[in-house]
């Protein structure tokens, strides 16, 4: 059987194509979502897939709903930490609640989750943790101090979480995406799109599939000598 894996926000976006693609490659594949329920109801009728409703910015619920998952799939040894979301402002217009959410929502879930499943994975010496981080926790984005704050601070995490997972074969990485067509990116206005397009030198948005293809060469058996790193997947917009 192949192994468990555990994909937050996996019901739409990038994170519902890492879920297809997981499947599709024989992993047994749990789907987290939160807010949009009418999403993961077609999402597990479409894939098959199980979608799991939790917030993983909250500590308690992260710790039911791994035990749930646990208990119907069995241990979790993949972890995609994919959920996100923006709150966007200047610093100058931003309240604390804009902050709080994304640094929460962005970054305290990856520390809910690795938390949570870290034991489990020292004691079966596997894990593949793969935290999903952005072009602008690398280059800084104007209007996003919450949100290029808790990207960097993935990229961070990433780095020091594969200093201690190495001698248990607990690989950690981030992947950096340039700006990939979901609905995340639909939501910023035509014309700034259209000149950031004209700053990605293969002249294209990302797609999904791109971001889900570095998931699945992260998270192989046999890339276990690959930890600590981040994968930029941006079309050459931002080369770090
Ligand atoms: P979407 O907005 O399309 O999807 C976000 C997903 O995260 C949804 O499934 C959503 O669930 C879930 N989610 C949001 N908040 C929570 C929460 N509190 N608890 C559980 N799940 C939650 O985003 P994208 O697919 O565009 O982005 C995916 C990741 O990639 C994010 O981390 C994003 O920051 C990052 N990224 C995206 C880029 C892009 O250009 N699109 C560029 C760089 C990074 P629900 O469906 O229930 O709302």
């Amino acid at each position: 059987m192949g192994r468990v894996a555990l994909v937050t926000g996996g019901t739409r976006g990038i994170g519902r194509c890492i879920s297809e693609t997981l499947k599709a490659n024989g992993y047994r594949v749990a789907a987290n979502y939160f807010g949009n329920v009418e999403a993961a109801r077609q999402f597990t009728e479409e894939t098959g897939i199980p979608a799991y409703r939790w917030d993983v910015s909250n500590y308690a619920e992260c710790e039911t709903s791994v035990q749930k998952i646990t208990q119907d799939l069995g241990p979790i040894e993949i972890l995609v930490n994919n959920a996100g979301i923006t709150r966007d402002a200047t610093l100058h217009r931003m309240s604390y609640q804009m902050w709080e959410e994304v640094i929460h929502t962005n970054l305290t879930s990856c520390f809910n989750l690795a938390r949570l499943m870290i034991e489990s994975m020292r004691e079966r010496g596997f894990g593949r943790i793969v935290n999903i981080g952005s072009i602008n926790g690398q280059a800084g984005q104007y209007g996003q101090v919450n949100y290029a704050a808790a990207k960097s601070g993935i990229h961070g995490f990433t780095k020091a979480l594969a200093q201690e997972g190495a001698a248990k074969n607990i690989t950690v990485n981030a992947i950096a995406p340039g700006y990939v067509d979901t609905e995340m990116v639909r939501a910023v206005p035509p014309a700034v799109l259209e000149k950031i397009i004209a700053k990605i030198p293969v002249g294209r948005l990302g797609r999904a599939d791109d971001i889900a293809r570095g998931v699945m060469f992260l998270i192989a058996d046999n890339a276990d000598f690959i930890t600590g790193s981040t994968m930029s997947i941006n079309g050459g917009q931002h080369m770090y």
